[in-house]
């Protein structure tokens, strides 16, 4: 989602003129997309901000817009903390992005009106993923998870018209892209307008363009996992078949208390569901260690679901309290030692259980799109990389003979 924000909001940037440059030395604008999902990410931002006060002092002509969810939740901290900032864009604000800026620029840098269109747009990578388009296709969300920021920082869901977002679905794929990634919170609770009723009708009219090989989509929800759903995923081709569904725990009683409006058996159900719809289905998930109240069996519950998903892979995080949120206010807090040690356990049968996934996928011909003239993903999403400096052309795809693994990552070779 940040990815697919940043994006937009450096097309504006383009759009008046800027280029993209390799080193904050070259640059005379830097825009940084904050992400506070968790304290460590806004840390992380927040000290990259702090490390950019001599290149703004350097020259005050320099533009450093800091935006996103960060900024959203900490606007006026971070504009005294960090004064040489010239503009905080909050995540609600994205939509006015390009009068805001426009607004800044008419007001502080009357010198890049003068150099409009002068800086060759060059080194952005867009070239290296031109082929791979992400779509928002909402904002915002109208869960209220109690371990969550998101709703407080990006607002309730707002749909965007599906005759948009199928309008930019053809430019992108115009401009080159074979695979579109559809984004939102909760992205199957989707509800669009005439025959587009719901997410299941925007993904068959989404594979109906011409051009559209590939179609993914982020996150989806259990509680919107509906059999029409599934039943589509299975009739249209163009899906591919890896499902990222976050279940963050395997208890009861902690879902409950998650607010996530599912049980465990309602979510395994779904996975098995998908597996008897879509051969060789790639399911990953979203894991949450130590909620507060979680106890060793609440865990265990969850360590018993990760192994009765058959998970390819999860990302496990430590329980970050978010102020503001109903669990950072819960009693009950787990100590930094048993998050991390349950951290430990989540990850090591996780990263097991997709090491031997990815073994098992020796001997399987995938078809790969390749993001480099090496290196690209199957329909599964396995990153594959070409054996023995064997090359190709970044942007087709071709079916490969996979005959090893590094890590997760597959190794093949083109099929002759
Ligand atoms: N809308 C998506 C999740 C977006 S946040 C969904 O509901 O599936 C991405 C992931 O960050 C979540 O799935 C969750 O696992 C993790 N996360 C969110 N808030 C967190 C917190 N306070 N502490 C730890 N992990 C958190
Ligand atoms: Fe957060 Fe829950 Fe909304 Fe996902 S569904 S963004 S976890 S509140």
């Amino acid at each position: 989602m940040n990815t697919a924000d940043s994006e937009e909001m450096g097309r504006t940037l383009v759009g008046r003129g800027f280029g993209f440059t390799q080193t904050p030395q070259d640059a005379d604008a830097i825009l940084i997309n904050t992400c506070t999902v968790r304290q460590h990410a806004e840390d992380k931002a927040f000290s990259f901000v702090g490390t950019l006060r001599e290149w703004k002092e350097a020259n005050p002509n320099r533009l450093l817009i800091v935006a996103g969810c960060a900024a959203e939740r900490t606007k006026d901290v971070l504009q005294k903390r960090f004064p040489y900032v010239d503009l905080v864009v909050g995540a609600k604000s994205i939509e006015q992005f390009p009068e805001i800026v426009e607004e800044a620029l008419k007001e502080k840098f009357s010198w890049e009106k003068d150099n409009v269109g002068v800086w060759p747009d060059e080194g952005n990578g867009k070239e290296a993923r031109a082929h791979c388009a992400y779509v928002t296709i909402m904002r915002g969300c109208n869960y209220t998870c109690t371990y969550c920021i998101v709703p407080f920082v990006r607002g309730r869901e707002i749909y965007r018209p599906a005759a948009a977002i199928l309008k930019e679905v053809e430019t992108r794929v115009r401009e080159g892209a074979k695979e579109i990634m559809l984004l939102g919170q909760t992205v199957n609770s989707y509800r669009g307008e005439g025959e587009i009723v719901d997410f299941s009708d925007l993904l068959k009219t989404v594979a109906q363009i011409q051009g559209v090989e590939r179609i993914r989509f982020m996150s989806p929800h259990p509680y919107y996992f509906n059999d029409k759903l599934i039943e589509t995923l299975a009739a249209t081709p163009q899906v591919c078949n890896h499902i990222h569904l976050p279940v963050q725990s395997g208890s009861n009683r902690i879902l409950k208390l998650m607010r996530r409006n599912y049980t465990r058996e309602r979510y395994l159900e779904i996975v098995q569901k998908l597996r008897a719809a879509i051969p060789n289905i790639a399911i990953t998930t979203d894991i949450i260690a130590g909620f507060p109240t979680e106890t060793e069996q609440d865990f265990d519950e969850t360590m018993d679901l990760i192994w009765e998903g058959g998970f390819n892979g999860a990302y496990c995080f430590k329980f970050s309290p978010r102020d503001g949120t109903d669990a950072a206010n819960l009693e009950g807090q787990i100590d930094q030692e048993t998050k991390e040690c349950r951290l430990a356990r989540a990850l090591e049968l996780t990263e097991d259980m997709g090491r031997k996934k990815a073994q098992a996928q020796i001997g399987q011909v995938k078809e790969v799109l390749w993001h480099t003239d090496q290196e690209g993903f199957s329909r599964d999403s396995y990153k594959v990389e070409l054996l023995n400096g064997q090359k190709t052309q970044a942007g087709s795809a071709q079916p490969v003979n996979i005959e090893g693994v590094k890590s997760r990552k597959l190794l093949g070779r083109l099929v002759s």
